[in-house]
């Protein structure tokens, strides 16, 4: 496998404006840290999925990735390539043929006035990647059957209305695969399905995968879907990465307290259908725009200790693919290793 992206120390950090008003009320000023220094990297053809709650900052990475943010420190690169302060002309245009996104809300990406056909071929055009209407016929036809859309010709000539939910985000995924991208950022691409359609849409991503190489991260609130689909799964809070490992590590032996609430805020390992298995855990996530000092988990952590209150836990190895930032396992390995 060849790395494909890399991000070091990311941050994607918001400006707040705080007025007089916001003063006197104890409201936040400063920035909303989304994305907080972050690490990671993706090899060719492997599936990352990104789990979190909302105000993880989950999302906010993979707008980041696909350049519809702007980071604000750290670097970003792809195929060795800095990208990091690239917001426009060729360079971007370029990189958009190789980086696409999808979005969780399939009928609200399709224009309504636009045929299958035309909403598949827009990228081609806009991005001029045809030459001829033939060419352009082809390419919309083999995306829409990578798709699983078939007889492709069929689909084509359908407005959105015409289709399914599940039948629509198969197109959203045409209009991405359509440009043959070398990563795909899926932002809850199945969270609004039924659960029936759930496994049929992962089964087209894994499908591209293995045809296309293609990587992808999957962007998801929900870890039974993300141990289904993903190669390696990376828990975000608070705009960190706090645990990283292979799916199985991380569905069946977590080690961050916070991974560990969210496993078993989940009911079972399967396409759950469920909302909201994460909101069993204690509290609420606090404010990006105020987070707490030390430990950003340990306002909600069963097993905060004194040092967690003050001091931001490093990252610490516990396995050959799997890190977790808790002040817990990095104590453990420095007693193994007769540090303490
Ligand atoms: Fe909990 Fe402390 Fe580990 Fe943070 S560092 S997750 S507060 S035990």
């Amino acid at each position: 496998a060849s790395e494909i992206l890399r991000l070091e120390n990311l941050e994607v950090h918001f400006p707040i404006q705080g007025g007089m008003l916001d003063h006197l009320l104890g409201r936040p000023s400063g920035a909303v840290r989304a994305v907080d220094g972050l690490d990671l990297t993706i090899q060719r053809g492997e599936i990352v999925a990104v789990v979190g709650e909302s105000g993880s900052g989950k999302t906010t990475v993979g707008r980041a990735i696909a350049k519809l943010v702007q980071p604000t420190g750290g670097t970003l690169r792809f195929e060795g390539r800095d990208m990091t302060s690239v917001s426009g002309g060729a360079t971007l245009s370029s990189y958009r043929r190789c980086v696409q996104m999808i979005f969780q809300d399939a009928y609200q990406a399709l224009n309504p006035r636009h045929t299958v056909f035309d909403i598949v071929a827009e990228p081609l055009r806009s991005l001029r990647l045809v030459r001829t209407s033939d060419e352009l016929d082809t390419r919309v036809s083999q995306a829409l059957t990578a798709a699983g859309l078939s007889p492709p010709d069929e689909f084509a000539a359908r407005f959105p209305h015409e289709l399914s939910g599940g039948q629509r985000q198969r197109v959203v995924i045409a209009g991405a695969l359509a440009v043959k991208p070398g990563l795909i950022v899926a932002d809850e691409p199945v969270s609004m399905l039924d659960v029936s359609i759930r496994a049929q849409i992962l089964q087209v991503l894994m499908e591209l995968r293995e045809q296309r190489n293609m990587a992808l991260i999957f962007i998801t609130h929900d870890l039974p879907v993300a141990w289904l689909i993903a190669d390696r799964i990376a828990v975000m809070y608070l705009g960190r990465l706090v645990e990283i490992g292979t799916a199985d590590e991380i569905t069946f032996n977590p080690q961050h307290p916070y991974t560990i609430a969210l496993r078993d805020a989940t009911p079972k390992i399967g396409v759950t259908g469920q909302r909201g298995e994460l909101s069993s855990l204690q509290g609420e996530v606090p404010s990006a725009a105020r987070l707490p000092k030390g430990c950003r988990f340990h306002p909600r952590c069963p097993l905060a200790f004194d040092r967690c209150r003050q001091e931001e836990p490093p990252a610490a190895q516990v396995g050959r693919q799997h890190t977790v930032v808790c002040w817990l396992a990095s104590e453990a390995n420095s007693a193994a290793a007769g540090l303490t």
